[in-house]
């Protein structure tokens, strides 16, 4: 029988990896490891802005430096590829159709500067502003077709407006999300013609049949987003884990320009990969006492020294 147990690691090759993204793919690492399960390594390359190859390249590297080890990859194949999301367009179109018949989805022209301009109230720091609803249909189903105009167009998933979205965090424990209140519509396919991260993301967790995603804490909300997008479209939705966020010495949290902490300064300052696996497993030990239910344990500060 194959192993029940499927997780995966979800790089962006936008930038060099840091410690922060260490961390939680360590952890990946960890509990597919311990449930004698598969660990696939997936290249999330859909910004055609901003991923570059040697990215992947590098993430590869650093991940291999850290010490993981992966079953399915963009290097080394697998039953489920191909594993760089840029060679799976077309089964995205798929998706997109089939969520295009559950009568959920509406064309929107609205630029990032009009939906600035519609916003009545603050919007969450971490999080996307709340669609304001200006595209949005009075009839779900006069909705399937592309408007007839000029301007891009994305396509938006439309909320069930108060609805509790609720799931068990293995981490957190329960959370709770109301549709329309803490996120708004989102976009699931872009004006350029490629899917939008929320869609992308179910497809492949779907088809590459993972039974558990371990990511960072600040994808809760987007948890909630897919887990609509899994009932549109009838799919089991696979367990959840949302890793601690990691900040620097000022409490910000740690992004790609934050280079002096990425894995390949610290390899080449001479870091010992394997101190800081023991850190981070130190973490956890204390930490898996934390679990609270609704509470988000306070960001862990890098602290190197
Ligand atoms: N590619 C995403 C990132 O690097 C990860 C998304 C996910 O794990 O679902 O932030």
């Amino acid at each position: 029988m194959p192993p029940s147990y499927r997780g995966r690691l979800a790089p962006s090759p936008t930038g060099r990896l840091h410690l922060g993204h260490a961390r939680t793919f360590w952890t990946a690492f960890q509990r597919a490891r311990a449930a004698g399960g598969v660990l696939v390594l997936r290249n999330e390359d859909l910004d055609r802005d901003r991923a570059k190859p040697e990215f992947v390249a590098a993430f590869i590297e650093d991940l291999r430096w850290l010490g993981l080890t992966w079953d399915e990859g963009p290097d080394v194949g697998g039953p489920y590829g191909p594993y760089s999301q840029s060679e799976r367009i077309e089964s995205y179109r798929v998706t997109f159709d089939q969520l295009r018949e559950s009568s959920r989805l509406y064309p929107c022209t609205c630029s990032r500067k009009d939906i600035q301009a519609a916003l009545t109230a603050p919007h969450p720091v971490d999080d996307e502003p709340i669609y304001p609803g200006t595209c949005r249909p009075k009839l779900p189903e006069s909705a399937t077709q592309p408007s007839k105009t000029n301007r891009p167009q994305n396509w938006r998933f439309q909320v069930p407006d108060g609805e509790v979205i609720d799931f068990v965090d293995k981490r957190l424990g329960p959370q709770r999300f109301v549709a329309g209140r803490d996120f708004g519509d989102f976009v699931v396919w872009r004006h350029d013609d490629l899917p939008s991260y929320q869609l992308a993301c179910v497809a492949d967790d779907a088809l590459m049949r993972i039974s558990e995603v371990v990511r960072g804490a600040d994808l809760l909300i987007s948890t909630a987003r897919q887990l609509l997008l899994y009932r549109a479209l009838q799919l089991a939705s696979p367990a959840f884990y949302h890793c601690p966020l990691m900040t620097d010495d000022h409490g910000v949290r740690l992004a790609k320009r934050h280079s002096g902490l990425s894995l390949a300064a610290l390899r080449e300052a001479g870091r010992d990969p394997a101190e800081l696996r023991a850190r981070w497993q130190d973490d956890r030990n204390r930490s898996s006492t934390l679990i609270d239910a609704n509470k988000e344990p306070q960001a862990t500060r890098v602290g190197l020294g």
